[in-house]
């Protein structure tokens, strides 16, 4: 071995939150001890005008600057690691497939208050307990302190740790007894949840389930839990976790929505006498740090969250699940553009655990990779319990009168589920008043000012609002354009139903779920409570029903309008169509009552619904998978999508052309470039957005492919204004 080098000779090569996909060499901050000086450790540093936490990645003895224009970091932030070799080789791994600097992976893998450069420890109370020595004193041993006596007396009658604020009395002779080597401290444990309802006895499907995933426990596997809504797929996961605990492992349960993990976490808290986290965004920042730390150190058994929980180090992993696996919700829209259930995946495997994806909808990509035995199938095709399937009906409303979209069919099945004391739930996937404003007189339409889109009426608050942009203006009554006409609500939102039902029932307690209502804190969990306890009698509202949650009163299941999903132009439209349907048809039912779903259309005889009817979500995905197998569309290719905008199409589309242009003669020939095109809602929020799309059918020369068009993007010049963005494996091309 050599000399190991002092501190002064060794340059520092840090990843920082920057766009840029290259890591920056510093020198150690002065005064620093070298052996402190590990990779996955934070350095606050100045990164042009502006200070920032890096990450130490590496040491080097050679710098490409030169030496004297090397800048020491200012301090060194972690007396260890944050991430472990472990941990930095996934995330490269992250960094390298979705094609996004590691530095910002990194560092956006950490929670925010790191992120920020704040200290790691998260602040816990400490307890005190008595040492060896101190257990085997008598209070009487101690004469000259009344305060120390009694302390030690205290002690000894409590055995069990005590918190610093049972000893708020006795400061001094705390100190006291600490000083002698008589007592001592520890942050405080984790409480654990009180884990005790028994498990369900499992019915046979079930229980194939989890013995094959029990038998899988300590190695990778993909499985997919393919059950029908109330198949009691928690019931699955809970009796597996269970087996993984009683191994000494962690678990990662992973939720697409916020509002989900309340649910959750209480079925876990019943279930499992063991340290329960949570990490979503409905915390604030220590919450979530404490958490981050709790997995990273093994002091918590479970960490329930969204998306963003994959990236949480674990001491001592076992078991990785993705509840609701097909929804979008997954897959991150901005920045670091990752589909959370194949990073999940990926982690499994880095961490040589089984990861569940579970559904009763499961995406065509996870169908197809069971089809092909990548993935194992496992299937609950029947409701548990006494529970049965709710009946699916098509309602013709062609040429029938509608009243704020209801039909008169739709609204006796309303009133005799009210009559029964049954919930019924009703779906549109609009909310405000109304879509369009027009004009009688001229048709003039309100458009937003900023995006390709109309202004939807809002009449409760008597605005229209762009729900692109979030631009509002105040509710005239006369044509703005004619100056005479009178302007009028088009089409049916939310709240227009709201109004005309409770027209219709006002005796009845109506609850409308959509983002206008749920915006408070609470406001959610406040509805939920109401629909659970069976104040609520009709139910109304956006997608946010269509998640995972029970809703046993619920007997009449209404779809209002199936028809906008039927003819869109994305050919993902018909899949989350489909999910839309049978999650939302999941909800009634679910107790001893088999409900009803009902779906008004226009287009009865749609190959779609009547596959869907007569063979349900499996014969839909069949057909869905061998109509894009004939396309060559995902996931019978890849797909990288890039997205271009600029305060003018022109900028944005000559931005991409160019690109194009220096790509072409690197495209090997299994890679189509399709535009640049304008994106189907090209004006957004002010600004012009242009896109290009990248198809193959194998994985690998496009990921080649992309590798390239890095280094070009980084070489372009841009013009002003202009941004770019990167999305591997897009679920919209929007
Ligand atoms: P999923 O997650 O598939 O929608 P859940 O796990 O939430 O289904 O189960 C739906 C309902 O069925 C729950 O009320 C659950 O307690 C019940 N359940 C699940 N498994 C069983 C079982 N083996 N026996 C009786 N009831 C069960
Ligand atoms: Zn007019
Ligand atoms: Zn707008």
């Amino acid at each position: 071995m050599t000399n190991s080098p002092g501190a002064q000779d060794l340059i520092l090569q840090i990843a920082l939150p920057v766009p840029l996909n290259r890591l920056f060499d510093y020198l150690p901050p002065p005064d620093c001890d070298p052996a402190l000086l590990q990779p996955g450790v934070r350095l606050l540093v100045t990164f042009g005008k502006t200070r920032m936490a890096g990450l130490l990645l590496g040491l080097s003895q050679v710098s490409d600057c030169e030496p004297g224009k090397l800048k020491p970091a200012l301090a060194l932030l972690d007396q260890s690691p944050l991430l472990s070799p472990d941990d930095l080789d996934f995330l490269h791994w992250v960094s390298r497939y979705c094609h996004y600097p590691y530095g910002q992976v990194l560092l956006g893998a950490l929670p925010v208050a790191l992120r920020q450069g704040k200290p790691a420890a998260a602040k816990r109370e400490l307890e005190y307990f008595l040492t060896e020595a101190g257990r085997e004193m008598q209070p009487e041993q101690v004469k000259r302190s009344p305060a120390q006596q009694a302390l030690l007396r205290l002690l000894l009658e409590h055995p069990s740790p005590q918190p610093a604020a049972n000893l708020s009395a006795y400061p001094a002779a705390v100190k006291s007894l600490v000083k002698k080597g008589w007592l001592t401290s520890r942050p405080q444990a984790l409480p654990r949840a009180p884990g005790d309802a028994p498990s369900l006895p499992a019915n046979p499907e079930q229980q194939q389930a989890i013995d094959d995933l029990i038998g899988k426990l300590g190695r990778f596997s993909v499985n997919l839990l393919h059950g029908v809504t109330g198949s009691g797929k928690t019931e699955v996961y809970m009796q597996v976790i269970a087996q993984a605990l009683a191994r000494g492992q962690q678990v990662l349960a992973l939720l697409p929505e916020i509002s989900l993990t309340p649910q959750l976490e209480h079925r876990f808290r019943q279930r499992f006498r063991h340290v329960i986290v949570c990490s979503h965004s409905g915390l604030n920042e220590t919450e979530r740090l404490a958490a981050w730390q709790a997995m990273r150190q093994g002091e918590a058994d479970i960490m329930l969250g969204t998306r963003s929980a994959l990236f949480t180090p674990l001491q001592r992993p076992g078991l990785i699940i993705l509840d609701e696996e097909h929804d979008v919700s997954f897959k991150q829209q901005d920045g670091l553009r990752y589909s959370a259930r194949d990073i999940a995946i990926a982690r499994a495997k880095h961490l040589a655990t089984p990861v569940v994806l579970g559904s009763a909808t499961p995406s065509l990509e996870s169908l197809h990779n069971a089809q092909r035995r990548r993935y194992h199938l496992l299937s609950l095709p029947q409701r548990a319990g006494s529970a049965a399937a709710p009946g699916v009906h098509l309602l013709d409303i062609r040429n029938k009168p509608l009243h704020a979209g209801l039909s008169e069919p739709l609204l006796a099945a309303v009133r005799a589920t009210l009559a029964a004391g049954r919930q019924t739930l009703l779906f549109l996937n609009r909310r405000g008043y109304a879509p369009v404003q027009i004009c009688h007189a001229c048709g003039w339409v309100a458009r937003c000012r900023h995006c390709d889109a109309n202004l939807i009426i809002h009449a409760g608050e008597r605005r229209l609002r762009c729900h692109h942009c979030g631009a509002a203006q105040a509710l005239t009554e006369i044509c703005p354009a004619c100056k005479t006409g009178a302007l009028q609500a088009l089409g049916v939102g939310t709240e227009r139903i709201e109004w005309q039902l409770r027209q219709m029932f006002p005796d009845k307690n109506i609850v409308r779920l959509d983002r206008d209502t749920t915006q408070q804190k609470g406001a959610l969990q406040d509805f939920l409570q109401q629909i659970a306890s069976g104040a609520a009698d009709i139910i109304l509202g956006t997608q946010m029903l269509a998640k995972g949650h029970h809703f046993p009163g619920v007997t009449l299941v209404a779809l209002l309008d199936v028809d906008s999903g039927l003819f869109s132009i994305d050919y993902r439209a018909s899949e989350r169509l489909a999910q839309l349907i049978v999650q939302v048809a999941g909800r009634a039912g679910r107790a001893e009552d088999p409900g009803q779903v009902l779906l008004q259309t226009r287009h009865p005889e749609h190959p779609l619904l009547q596959t869907l009817l007569s063979g349900g979500y499996s014969a839909f995905a069949e057909a869905a998978l061998r109509e894009r197998a004939a396309a060559g569309l995902p996931p019978f290719s890849r797909q990288a999508l890039l997205r271009a905008s600029a305060p003018t199409l022109e900028a944005a589309e000559a931005f991409l052309s160019r690109l194009a242009a220096s790509l072409k003669p690197l495209t090997p020939p299994e890679v189509n470039l399709f535009g640049p095109v304008p994106a189907p809602m090209s004006k957004r929020a002010g600004r012009y957005h242009s896109q290009m799309l990248l198809q193959s059918r194998a994985r690998r020369p496009l990921h080649a492919l992309l590798d390239q068009i890095e280094t070009l993007l980084d070489k372009m010049k841009k013009p002003k204004g202009l941004r770019w963005s990167l999305d591997v494996d897009p679920i919209d091309l929007y």
